[in-house]
């Protein structure tokens, strides 16, 4: 059977990239969007998210604008203790369900197909019957999978497993059958293998019995300076003197010691440089313990795992029975060639700069509604590539400032960032009169023009392999 219908906005995804788009639509425009997925229920990759995975910034700020999200309390317990709360999958799914049945389908111009798969050009198959709709587009194809993740979960793992080889993803290993492992073999660099190291030993796994296997070194984001509500004076003063130190060091390493120094970058081995920069969040308590792990290979990615030992791109591991292997090796966030967010009738849905997703995700959409133009909506949606290597955080945040002036001249858009919830400095009206808070704005002020200059400079010496370059004048500071 083969149906056509009209929408003005066919929207690829329903996750956080396309609810948060199809949202601001609805708050910002009277069109109608379709919202297509090959899984069953909203919230993407967090469908099949393991059991102990958390968000790794607080829910406030996270997840779709018109919903509320997460509250104002503090952890008590665990690695967050003292820190607001970090949903789970459960929440996480829920907020996502909430929005769809409380929000965009209450709407009227909101139809959403799950189990569904977008074959191109707006020709849809359903995955349950062998029906196939052809989408007429009004407006535009909004393609919110095009920076879609892998997560370990719906994948099998880069590198080849040997019959009788235990390997699992770590979702799995909340649910073990058979005999309690001996060892433990993760296998991965990133957020999943922290999380899934954090658990075991939680869980009362001792560190000795427990290898790490990480290809790379990673720089993480210091969880106590991304703080709302209460704690959000102490985001304010280091991102002050992140400015400050962006505006006078003399190079990429020298800012990168000064950012670790001031206790905003943290790593796990400080013997070790790191590379590699994902934008993840985690906890002074939570490095703490992963320190507690010492057997930590090194010997670049995992090739195959066969029953007597684990072949890498750089050596040999002996391996034997009674050892669990934790594939936590997806490659994470996507990272394709990035092309225009706005083209003719299609939408992109990109990173743009250093904020959270939640926040960019929504802004495309404000943007669509509020903006006259594809020039001019491209001009203020810049797209960049998925953060990867410790560079990306530099450039990330340079983007940032370079469009925090145009983005704040457009009214409408400036009016949205202001109000909503997404915003890491949502609250900072409760704090105009806070003389901590006054004195880090004054020192954002006075630092983020040479911190523009000055990392722009950084980058391209970088880049071009000469590691340092000439000061900055210090009274331009
Ligand atoms: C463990 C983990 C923790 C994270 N924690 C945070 C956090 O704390 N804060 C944060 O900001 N980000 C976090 N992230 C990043 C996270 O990826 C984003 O927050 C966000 O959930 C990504 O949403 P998305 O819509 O881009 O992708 P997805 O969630 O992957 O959604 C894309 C959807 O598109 C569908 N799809 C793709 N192709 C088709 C097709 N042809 N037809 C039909 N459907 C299709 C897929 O089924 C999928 O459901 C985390 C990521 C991971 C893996």
């Amino acid at each position: 059977m083969d149906t056509a219908f009209d929408t003005d906005y066919l929207v690829v995804g329903a996750g956080l990239a396309g609810m948060a788009f199809t949202d601001r639509i609805l708050e910002h425009s009277d069109a109608t969007v379709t919202i297509v997925d090959r899984r069953d229920a909203p919230g993407g990759h967090w469908r099949d998210a393991y059991p102990f995975v958390r968000l790794h910034q607080p829910s406030a700020s996270y997840g779709i604008d018109g919903v509320p999200f997460g509250s104002e309390r503090r952890d008590t317990a665990g690695h967050n203790a003292g820190l607001y709360e970090l949903a789970g999958p459960d929440e996480i799914r829920a907020h996502f369900e909430q929005a769809m049945q409380q929000r965009l389908l209450p709407s009227g111009r909101v139809r959403y197909l799950p189990n569904c798969e977008h074959l191109g050009d707006g020709r849809l198959a359903s995955r349950l019957h062998r029906g196939q709709w052809q989408v007429r587009i009004g407006r535009r194809l909004v393609d919110a999978a095009y920076v879609a993740g892998e997560i370990p979960a719906v994948g099998p793992p880069p590198f080849a497993v040997a019959d009788g080889v235990r390997c699992v993803p770590a979702g799995a290993l909340a649910r073990l059958d058979g005999p309690a492992p001996e060892r433990y073999v993760i296998i991965g660099a990133g957020k999943t293998a922290l999380d899934t190291c954090a658990w075991l030993l939680e869980s009362g796994v001792p560190p000795e019995v427990i290898t790490w296997i990480r290809s790379r070194e990673a720089w993480w984001l210091n969880r106590r300076f991304q703080q709302p509500f209460e704690l959000l004076p102490d985001q304010v003063v280091a991102n002050a003197e992140m400015l400050a130190a962006m505006a006078r060091s003399g190079s990429v390493r020298e800012l990168f010691s000064a950012l670790e120094r001031s206790g905003m970058l943290l790593r796990i081995d400080e013997s070790v440089a790191p590379t590699m920069f994902h934008g993840a969040i985690v906890s002074e308590a939570e490095v703490a313990l992963l320190r507690t792990i010492e057997d930590v290979v090194r010997l670049g990615r995992v090739r195959a795992i066969e029953r007597d030992r684990v072949v890498l791109d750089g050596g040999e591991l002996p391996s034997g029975p009674g050892t669990l292997y934790v594939h936590c090796a997806a490659a994470g966030l996507a990272r394709p060639p990035v092309r225009l967010i706005f083209e003719p009738g299609r939408i992109t849905m990109q990173p743009m700069f250093w904020d959270t997703a939640s926040f960019q995700f929504a802004m495309i959409g404000v943007a669509e509604a509020t903006i006259d133009g594809d020039e001019a909506r491209n001009a203020l949606c810049r797209p960049l590539r998925y953060w990867d290597v410790e560079l990306d955080f530099l450039t990330s945040f340079l983007a940032l400032m370079r469009s925090s002036g145009s983005r704040a001249a457009h009214p409408e858009l400036a009016a949205w960032a202001r109000g909503t919830r997404l915003h890491p400095y949502r609250d900072l009206a409760r704090w105009a009169d806070d003389p901590r808070v006054a004195a880090a704005r004054a020192l954002s002020r006075a630092s983020v023009r040479a911190a523009t200059e000055n990392l722009e400079r950084l980058v391209e010496a970088e880049r071009s392999g000469a590691s340092a370059v000439p000061r900055p004048n210090p009274a331009a500071v």
